[in-house]
């Protein structure tokens, strides 16, 4: 037992007594459960487990990206590029932006709270919306930072609201756009207008980690806002459309006085050699991109559907994922892990009565389907 976490301690003082309240108080981040701990607890064969709790592309990583690997295995011995200086230079190309203006992260989620360490400390606040991802909470309490939180309209961001929490103290304000875990969208014209009005004192963080799945209608290039706006950070992922969440790989772009700032906090070696070799290969295969759209598109048309025929409510997406109501949530995903399908409860997002539902194959949708169907139809199902 002398290694367990919970041996108790003795009554001496202790470093954790001092450590700052709010990192006592952080609720740690509840990521989808993995397959292997699914197979284990239920007694399950990982092999028919369907899994579409992450927002993870079901196609996989891009057979582009695994040649990549492959290539750059040999130089493993050795530091990755700290630079990233080939990484960059596939960005800027792809993107149209200079390559002085690109922070990498270890997945985008260490660019936000790059951006939240660099800017902002203990007594000052970060706004962000009701129902937006959960890292942003995590980002802001892990410096000590006050967050105001924005009630959501129609489970979307209020941008007027938002811009009218902005105190005298707040430094930074992150808008999820398409938003996790609600897949809400804000079209360009209505976010445009939002930046602008924003004080030039205080940071935008725009999160765009789902806009490749926009369809052609919606789709908006945000990079050039950053070269009008000098307190607009842009950040995208290579972990949804791309293919490569177990990589960890993505990136903001922001004006120089911005990049440099977060580039001081940043680990120097944060993105490792295979995740930058994997980065630059995917972001040149615009044919696994339209893949991943086109069966995005079709696989959320299958939900939809699926949930219309069983008169469940759900939020229309612009995401690689779903929100459906499902009322007694915690129930329906028991009887859901016992047929082998993981999905993503948001109770710890205060939406108790929804599922998020990541957007599979055809057939890993059919399957939830099917299992949903079971679970209401159980007599603990329907609420
Ligand atoms: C998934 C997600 C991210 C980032 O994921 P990384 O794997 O860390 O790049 C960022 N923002 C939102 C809203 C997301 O849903």
């Amino acid at each position: 037992m002398s290694n367990s976490v919970t041996a108790a301690r003795p009554a001496a003082p202790h470093p954790a007594d001092g450590a700052p309240g709010y990192v006592k108080a952080l609720a740690p981040y509840r990521p989808g459960k993995p397959i292997e701990e699914v197979a284990r607890e239920y007694g399950l064969d990982p092999a028919r487990i369907v899994k579409l709790a992450s927002n993870e592309n079901p196609l996989g990583m891009p057979a582009s990206a695994r040649a990549a690997i492959q290539s750059a295995l040999d130089e493993l011995g050795r530091y990755p590029d700290a630079n990233g200086f080939l990484l960059k230079a596939a960005i800027a190309r792809r993107y149209d932006v200079p390559a002085e203006w690109i922070t990498l992260g270890n997945g985008s989620n260490d660019g936000l709270e790059l951006a939240a360490r660099a800017l902002c400390t203990v007594g000052e606040s970060i706004v962000y919306a009701q129902y937006s991802f959960a890292v942003y909470a995590l980002a802001t309490q892990a410096i000590g930072a006050r967050a105001i939180v924005v009630p959501a309209v129609r489970y979307g961001h209020d941008l007027d609201a938002m811009l009218q929490a902005i105190e005298p103290d707040t430094r930074l304000v992150f808008v999820a756009n398409p938003n996790n875990p609600t897949g809400t969208f804000v079209d360009a014209a209505a976010l445009r207008r939002f930046i602008e009005r924003v004080p030039p004192q205080v940071a935008i963080v725009l999160d765009e980690a789902y806009t490749e799945y926009l369809t052609p209608a919606q789709r908006y290039d945000a990079m050039p806002w950053v070269r009008e706006f000098p307190n607009l950070i842009v950040s995208r992922t290579l972990s949804k459309a791309y293919g490569l969440a177990g990589l960890r790989v993505g990136f903001s772009v922001a004006q120089p006085a911005l990049t440099e700032l977060m580039n001081r906090v940043r680990q120097p070696f944060n993105v490792n050699s295979l995740a930058q070799a994997a980065a630059i290969a995917a972001l040149g295969d615009a044919a696994f991109l339209q893949q991943s759209f086109q069966i995005n598109q079709d696989g959320l048309r299958q939900l939809e559907q699926g949930f219309a025929a069983l008169g469940l409510e759900y939020v229309p997406s612009s995401g690689n994922f779903i929100l459906v109501r499902v009322g007694r949530a915690d129930q329906i995903n028991e009887h859901l892990l016992r047929a082998g399908v993981i999905v993503r409860p948001v109770g710890n997002y205060d939406l108790p009565e929804w599922l998020r539902i990541s957007v599979g194959l055809p057939a890993e949708n059919e399957a939830f389907l099917a299992a949903l169907k079971q679970a209401l139809a159980a007599p603990d199902g329907r609420a």
